[in-house]
Parts: C-alpha cells; sequence; structure tokens
C-alpha cells in the first residue's frame, strides 16, 4: 500500500501541491465532511481513475452550518476515514483545523446569486455561502484540476458549477451518480442519526421520488404535465408516512433550478429535476432525480 500523507496546515498543502503541480501531477480533488461511507468513496475512486495525485480532504466547515444546525453533534470517525482512504489508494489527506481556514477577524465569503436562493437555500440561510467559500478556498489552496461532487447535493453542484465559471477558475467539477442503499435511500453521512424505524422511515424519500419519476415518464407528451401533478404525487407518497415531515417537495429546471409550472416546458431540455429535503424525526435528508423524457 502506497503511503499517505496527512497534513493541516492550509500553507504547507498549498506549497505541497504546487510543487506536484510544478512536477506536471494532475491532481484530483474530493472536498468531504469526513465520516466516510460509499458515496464518498465513489468519486474517491473516480479520481483516482482521472488524475496522477488524489487529494481528499475532510473538513466539517463551520461557515455552512446555521444556528441550530447540528455542527457540533456532525459524526466523526477521523481514523476510519484515513484507513478506508489509504485502502483506497488516496496519496494526500487534507485537514485542516477550523482556526487555521477562519482565524480571528475573517472576512471574506463568496455568495452565488439566484441559485442558492431556492430549495435547500431557502430553507438553510447562509448555507451555500459557508459551502462557496470553503470551497473557493480550498481549490485555492489545493490547486486541482478536477473537483469531484455527488449527485446527491445536486444544488451544490449547480452552485459549485456556476462559481467555478463566473470566477474563472481553472478547475474542472465532475459530478459523480448518488451511490444508494440497496433498499434506495441515499447514502449519508446524516444517516447514522436515524433511530431503527427511523431508518425504514426514511425509504419514503426515494419512494416519492420513483413516483414522481413514474408520473412524469406517464405523462410523457400529454398536456396534463404540470408539476403541480407531478409534485402532488410525490407529496401524496411523503404524507403517507407519518414519520416523514416535508420541508420541501419541487419540480425545477435542472440548471437554473427555477420551479417549473408544466414538465413541458423543460422538454426542450428533456430533463427535469425532482428534488426533496424531509425531516425524519431530527434528522434532516434531502435526495433528488433527473428525470429524462
Ligand atoms: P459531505 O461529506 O456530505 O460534504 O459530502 C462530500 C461529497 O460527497 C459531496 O460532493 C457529496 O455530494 C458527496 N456525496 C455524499 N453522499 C453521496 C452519495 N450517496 N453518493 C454520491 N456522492 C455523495
Amino acid at each position: 500500500m502506497k503511503n499517505m500523507n496527512i497534513i493541516e496546515s492550509p500553507s504547507e498543502m498549498q506549497s505541497v501541491c504546487r510543487v506536484l503541480r510544478q512536477k506536471g501531477n494532475t491532481i484530483g480533488f474530493v472536498p468531504t465532511m469526513g465520516f466516510l461511507h460509499e458515496g464518498h468513496l465513489s468519486l474517491v475512486r473516480r479520481a483516482i481513475s482521472d488524475s496522477d495525485v488524489v487529494v481528499v480532504s475532510i473538513f466539517v466547515n463551520p461557515t455552512q452550518f446555521g444556528p441550530d444546525e447540528d455542527l457540533n453533534r456532525y459524526p466523526k470517525d477521523f481514523e476510519r476515514d484515513l484507513s478506508l482512504l489509504k485502502s483506497e489508494g488516496v496519496d494526500l489527506v487534507f485537514h485542516p483545523k477550523a482556526s487555521d481556514m477562519y482565524p480571528k477577524n475573517y472576512a471574506t465569503f463568496v455568495y452565488v446569486e439566484r441559485i442558492t436562493d431556492r430549495l435547500c437555500g431557502s430553507k438553510r440561510p447562509g448555507h451555500f455561502r459557508g459551502v462557496a467559500t470553503v470551497v473557493s478556498k480550498l481549490f485555492n489552496i489545493v490547486g486541482p484540476c478536477r473537483s469531484y461532487f455527488g449527485q446527491k447535493d445536486y444544488q451544490q453542484t449547480v452552485m459549485v458549477k456556476k462559481m467555478v465559471k463566473d470566477l474563472h477558475m481553472d478547475v474542472e467539477v465532475v459530478v459523480c451518480p448518488t451511490v444508494r442503499e440497496p433498499d434506495g435511500l441515499a447514502i449519508s453521512s446524516r444517516n447514522s442519526y436515524l433511530l431503527p424505524e427511523e431508518r425504514s422511515a426514511a425509504t419514503v424519500l426515494i419512494k416519492a421520488l420513483r413516483a414522481g419519476e413514474a408520473a412524469i415518464l406517464g405523462f410523457n407528451g400529454k398536456s396534463e404535465a404540470s408539476s403541480t401533478t407531478v409534485t402532488s404525487v410525490m407529496r401524496s407518497v411523503l404524507d403517507s408516512e407519518p414519520m416523514a415531515e416535508v420541508e420541501y417537495v419541487e419540480a425545477a429546471d435542472p440548471d437554473t433550478l427555477d420551479q417549473l409550472k408544466e414538465i413541458q416546458s423543460s422538454t426542450s431540455k428533456s430533463t427535469t429535476l425532482l428534488a426533496l429535503a424531509v425531516r425524519i424525526g431530527k434528522t434532516r435528508l434531502i435526495d433528488n432525480l433527473l428525470v429524462k423524457i
């Protein structure tokens, strides 16, 4: 097994990556908040197959958590994360301290307009500003050729692509498919919060999305394909689960994230984003599907 270096200091990480690039290596980068699972590892494997050197960051970014969110109880198992990454063949792990990423008097933030004010953005004020800021900082530290993100956090992928384009960042954003449990639940570090009955109830998210997908595909070519009909189908599946409290359920344009009126109106692109956020007990879960007509 090859050597894997763990670096905490942002400036050391920056100079190590600079030297690697000067030697002609391509760097693939996977930003994570740790407590790694198969979803994260799918990104790591893709990065390894595309790049000479793979860097994974493990950083629970405080600026993307609201005051009432789970920053302090976010699950952690750093030693396990390291052994998983080592067995995948990762070269470098970046594990900075919050006080080095956001020292006293830190003042600079990145904010992507419009795309971030809807879906999760409307429920988690400041969240995407925190994500855009930390991703920019990580890109500046690591200087990757490519960076890998999961479709599971769809709105995040759209925002990061927009930020990269608008700010002329020299990095390719690669979006990888959502990895699911055998029963369809999207794998997430937050699934570890779920009690056994909540874990079974959580399958309602993918059931609702699949019902929405079936509704769209069933409506194909017919005029009654209003997004309200599709979201009502999804909502009624969610409502059938007493433990599920719906935060949002939407059919949206996959590029702008604008809510769609007619599914038909998206057929010029032929793809509709179905997205939802649901609380099961105290745990907030999100999921989405892209439905191609
Ligand atoms: P997180 O540690 O939750 O911030 O996630 C780090 C990266 O892993 C993000 O790009 C996520 O979208 C991605 N990710 C999380 N869960 C999954 C999953 N089930 N399938 C694919 N990618 C995922």
